[in-house]
């Protein structure tokens, strides 16, 4: 109830799901109304998309020379893909197809060329998207470590190498390239593309990411954000120190907080500013001497890396910690309630009953207030069990004990089982008079249930009611107001059964302990 509450709070989360069901809704209209028009907008949006990132995301993370830092596109479809639904994979790999196949035409490429490359991407991506599940909701997603896993090692590693080595071969052949350094290339720029980007998408979809900006969080997640774009910034623009260690300690304490989708907005935000340090021949990359060019990308691109295996990983543990923590506070609530309550009936066991006489007595005690008790005892039980048999006896003494319940009005009453066919009832601030009604409450309920005891002189299941109420002096034990209770008990037993009988006042002032 209360995340619900806290979900209604913030307007930009229903902003965007209303708008993501909003633009579903008119999607599944369309396909219901024509699956090919569906298909056709689906390519085209696709296509559009492909355009946006070649033109506003690569210029972020492509080396001058075209040396791509990484390959986001890759990396943003595959996101893409596990979104939406198989049948739709294939128009927007359509999409895919003509922007790039375009966009690498009017660069000149020949067309063998341009086919081979964007084919082995196609490949990369599908594959990749095929061997994930599809994407429900993150918490799903992050509670699976195997699937963190597969992530790993067949979509990072696995869908890059394939395309990788026949494209490696291909430009090999026909372009003269070396092959090994091509091969390296594809891999490293592919895969933290996918390690960046896939996650991304996913994140931006995910309703748990614009929690981060609800009331209450959002100005220490800005300040987090502010802290670290200033320190990447400051790391990556100057020439004075190699100090390419000093974003760690930053990014463990913010991933801490501001948990998974936090940790990809912040990775995603450092790589955006390492690059364009690094592109602009600044940062700690540039104090690398005596190699070429490619050798300080290839740092850069295992720094962030390692930078965002680092976040994740921090930040699944934090949430296997969490569940971890959230499963022991629940399993350690339900110890509480099997060693306090009594399996039979539900009510708080002798030992609850035990605890809450002794706090209840003291605070009596301390405040000058009256405490009252009732000791309850079904009659002829014995008989009952003999002609109904012990199962129905059971069900029986569950009876007594809901009717019970319902009669306590005070938050602080208590109804515990004392023992067999015995039940005590506290009721802190009572007065006899007051006891004395509950008691004759509770005898009438239990009657009116009508359960059928044809050993007992009414025909129907009654109980014997004993109640005593006193207000706690300094040597009066608690023990006293049960002793009473129980003496009027038995009386009420002697006088007939089926009736309540008040403690006489001198049960309650003679300290016999
Ligand atoms: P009285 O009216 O004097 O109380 O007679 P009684 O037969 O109820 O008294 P007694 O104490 O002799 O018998 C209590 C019986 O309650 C004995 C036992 O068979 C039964 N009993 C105690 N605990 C349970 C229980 O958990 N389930 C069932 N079915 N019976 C129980
Ligand atoms: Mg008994
Ligand atoms: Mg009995």
């Amino acid at each position: 109830m209360r995340s619900g509450l806290v979900l209604n709070s913030s307007a930009l989360t229903n902003g965007v799901s209303l708008w993501g069901r909003k633009i579903r809704a008119a999607a599944s209209r369309l396909r219901d109304h024509s699956p090919i028009a569906h298909g056709v907008a689906t390519t085209m949006v696709s296509a559009f998309g492909v355009y946006l990132n070649s033109r506003f995301i690569d210029p972020l993370v492509f080396y001058t020379d075209l040396h791509a830092i990484c390959w986001p596109i890759d990396g943003l479809l595959i996101g893409v893909l596990l979104l939406c639904s198989r049948r739709n994979w294939p128009w927007i790999m359509a999409g895919y197809v003509i922007t790039t196949g375009t966009h690498l035409r009017l660069l000149g490429e020949p067309v063998i060329q341009l086919a081979g490359d964007t084919l082995c991407n196609v490949f990369e991506m599908v594959f990749a998207a095929a061997v994930l599940p599809a994407f429900n909701n993150l918490s799903e997603w992050l509670r699976k470590p195997r699937l963190i896993l597969r992530f790993s090692v067949m979509v990072l590693i696995g869908a890059p190498l394939i395309p990788a080595l026949v494209w490696s071969r291909f430009a090999h052949a026909y372009l003269r390239e070396e092959f090994w350094s091509v091969v390296g290339h594809w891999l490293s720029g592919d895969a933290l593309g996918i390690a960046l980007y896939t996650p991304l998408v996913l994140v931006l979809a995910s309703r748990e990411t614009y929690q981060l900006l609800r009331p209450g969080r959002r100005l220490a997640t800005l300040a987090m954000f502010g802290v670290l774009l200033g320190a990447s910034w400051f790391i990556f623009h100057q020439t004075a120190y190699p100090i390419a260690f000093l974003i760690f300690p930053i990014l463990v304490v913010m991933v801490n907080w501001v948990g998974f989708p936090g940790a990809v907005l912040a990775v995603n935000a450092v790589t955006i500013i390492a690059a364009h340090g690094t592109i602009s021949g600044a940062g700690p990359f540039m104090f690398i001497q005596g190699h070429h060019e490619p050798f300080r990308i290839m740092t850069l691109q295992v720094y962030l890396t390692i930078a965002m295996v680092m976040s994740f990983a921090i930040t699944l543990t934090a949430r296997e910690r969490d569940d971890f923590q959230g499963q022991l506070k629940l399993a350690l609530e339900q110890m509480e309630v099997l060693a306090t309550h009594d399996s039979l009936t539900g009510l708080g066991n002798r030992r609850l009953f035990d605890q809450t006489l002794d706090a209840e007595w003291s605070r009596a005690r301390r405040q000058g207030m009256s405490i009252g008790l009732l000791l309850l005892d079904a009659d002829h039980f014995k008989s009952y069990n003999d002609m109904y048999g012990h199962l129905a006896g059971d069900h029986c003494l569950c009876a007594i004990a809901h009717s019970i319940v319902p009669r306590l009005k005070r938050a602080g009453d208590l109804a515990a089982r004392y023992g067999g066919e015995e039940f005590v009832v506290l009721l802190p601030g009572a007065t006899l008079e007051d006891a004395s009604t509950v008691a004759a409450s509770i005898r009438e309920g239990v009657e009116a249930l009508g359960l059928e005891h044809k050993g007992n002189a009414s025909g129907v299941v009654t109980v014997s009611i004993g109640f005593s109420a006193v207000v706690p002096d300094s040597i009066l034990p608690s023990q006293r107001l049960i002793a009473a209770a129980d003496e009027a008990l038995y009386a009420a037993k002697q006088g007939g059964r089926n009736r309540v009988v008040s403690a006489s006042s001198t049960a309650l002032t003679t300290c016999d302990a």
